[in-house]
């Protein structure tokens, strides 16, 4: 019999005992880490429902390396995309600094990623992580989705979400003036004045982004100096109608109650207050750990990132390991998050080894489970791009749900995967995507004026219109209070 369990100590010291085996190690590390006592026995967790190997939740470069190693290494690989597919790689236009690539656009780098673990196996669950429990084992990770997923080990990678102001107005004028993505957004500012906020890259990025379109572009710099990497700083000098201005912080958005209009900025060295006249504000101000899910679940440091333990990409729990922005304060690239990825991967392989996870167990839980997980995923949305079909699926279906994109629009791309997996949820209800490249009458019919764009009709008339990209979360609740 191979019946093995290992107990992992919390505090200074730590004792792993394999039953049955007859002897005691300890894992790598394990003496000067303060980690979560569980109990790990292969067999009883086995004998549960849903059981996979490796769960790990993100999709961006940190969670599809760490596939791409567990799924080659013929472990059962479950990816757990979120409530932004490909992370955010997908918002970036033009990227230089990923070896091999010369020059590539960010969601093209993660198209070719994804592709490449999807050779190897690996299962994408098109939800997002609801809730987690890591206090037993095999852990419990819930999805918005309702699907319950027991893993053995799981990796953390859910990067990091755009940082706001937290200014009056912000949120008043967001979808109206105020956004993070210029690449989405930028041809609705077409020969107006507006301005981006923050001094990083991302920030010269916007502002070329805008440039193309706009009347004029001004960087606002809360300190003396930009962040941005000199090289991408040199970017801007070609551009005439972009302009920088340092010692400069936003204090309110200002607007006439339906758009923006401008911003009150307070200059740092005098304190004064001067309104700028604006009708766009692009918020390029960093990112903060995506850890919602988790926080009370592993040790977080004081800036809300996934502590490390024991120079690996371990986390306060034995079993839970953690890759990219959700723990990296530090670096923030996207290469080094695809390295962690790998290093957790590694980590996750090693742990499973350690729980007595082998080809035998694989083979025992991955018949059952990962299929099971999958079924239910079929989406059920029509592509229309003429006015008259549109107007008779409309004048058909009581209730229709309708998804305005564009190719090149980043969070157009991103809702567009989880538009179609909210449709599989609800079988009464019309789903359609219109391709806005190619549908020009029935954006001039709907007044459509910013993407992505979505429009409920119910009894053929319009109900609701919601002017950006929704997560699942409240794509749902968006229908459901339509369809009450
Ligand atoms: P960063 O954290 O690098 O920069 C954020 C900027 O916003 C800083 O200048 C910061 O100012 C400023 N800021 C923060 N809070 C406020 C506030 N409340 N008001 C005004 N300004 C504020 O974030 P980025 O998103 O630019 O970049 C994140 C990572 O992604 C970086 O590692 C970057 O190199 C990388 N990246 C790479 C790209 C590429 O290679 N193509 C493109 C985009 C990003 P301060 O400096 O004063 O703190």
């Amino acid at each position: 019999m191979n019946k093995r369990s290992f107990i992992v100590g919390v505090g200074s010291f730590c004792v792993v005992a394999i039953t049955c085996a007859g002897f005691i190690f300890l894992p790598s590390g394990c003496k000067e880490s303060k980690r979560l006592a569980l109990r790990y026995d292969i067999q009883e967790a086995i004998k549960q429902e849903n059981v996979v190997p490796v769960v790990i939740i993100g999709s961006g470069p940190a969670g599809l390396a760490a596939s791409l190693y567990t799924a080659r290494g013929n472990i059962d690989t479950v990816v757990i995309e979120g409530n932004k597919p490909g992370g955010l790689l997908t918002d970036t236009t033009e990227v230089e600094n990923w070896p091999g690539e010369k020059s590539i656009l960010g969601p093209n780098l993660v198209h070719k990623m994804k592709e490449q673990v999807a050779d190897f196996n690996v299962h994408f669950v098109s939800d997002a992580v609801s809730s987690v429990n890591f206090t037993r084992w095999p852990f419990t990770i819930k999805t918005e989705g309702d699907i319950t997923i027991r893993a053995l080990s799981v990796i953390l990678a859910t990067g990091a979400k755009p940082r706001m102001l937290s200014v009056p107005g912000e949120q008043k004028y967001w979808g109206f003036g105020v956004t993070s993505c210029a690449t989405c957004d930028a041809p609705f500012f077409k020969s107006e004045d507006v301005v981006v906020v923050g001094g990083g890259d991302s920030a010269i990025e916007e502002a070329i982004q805008l440039a193309k379109y706009v009347n004029s572009v001004t960087i606002l710099v809360r300190k003396d100096k930009m962040r941005a990497a000199a090289r991408m700083q040199d970017r801007i000098a070609g551009y005439s109608n972009i302009a920088v201005r340092y010692n400069v912080s936003v204090c309110e958005v200002i607007g006439d109650g339906l758009q923006v209009t401008g911003v009150r900025l307070v200059d740092a060295l005098t304190k004064e207050q001067l309104v700028m006249p604006v009708s766009g504000v692009f918020l390029a101000i960093g990112h903060d750990p995506l850890t919602q899910v988790f926080k009370d679940h592993v040790d977080t440091c004081p800036m809300g990132h996934i502590k490390m333990f024991d120079r690996t990409q371990g986390t306060s729990v034995q079993g839970v390991f953690a890759a990219g922005d959700v723990e990296d304060h530090r670096y923030r690239q996207a290469i080094v998050a695809a390295g962690h990825g790998v290093s957790a991967a590694l980590d996750a392989i090693e742990f499973l080894h350690e729980v007595g996870f082998d080809q035998s167990v694989s083979q025992k839980i991955s018949r059952k489970s990962v299929p099971a997980l999958l079924q239910g995923q079929q989406a059920h949305v029509v592509e229309i791009g003429d006015l008259a079909s549109f107007k008779e699926m409309i004048a058909l279906h009581p209730l229709v749900i309708v998804d305005f994109y564009a190719d090149y629009c980043p969070s157009c791309m991103r809702m567009l995967p989880d538009f179609e997996a909210v449709s599989a949820e609800y079988k009464d209800i019309v789903f359609i995507k219109v391709d806005a490249n190619k549908a020009h009458a029935l954006l001039e019919e709907y007044s459509v004026h910013k993407l992505p764009c979505i429009l409920a009709f119910k009894d053929g008339a319009l109900k609701a219109r919601f002017k950006d990209a929704m997560n699942r979360k409240e794509l749902r609740e968006f229908i459901q209070k339509i369809a009450e």
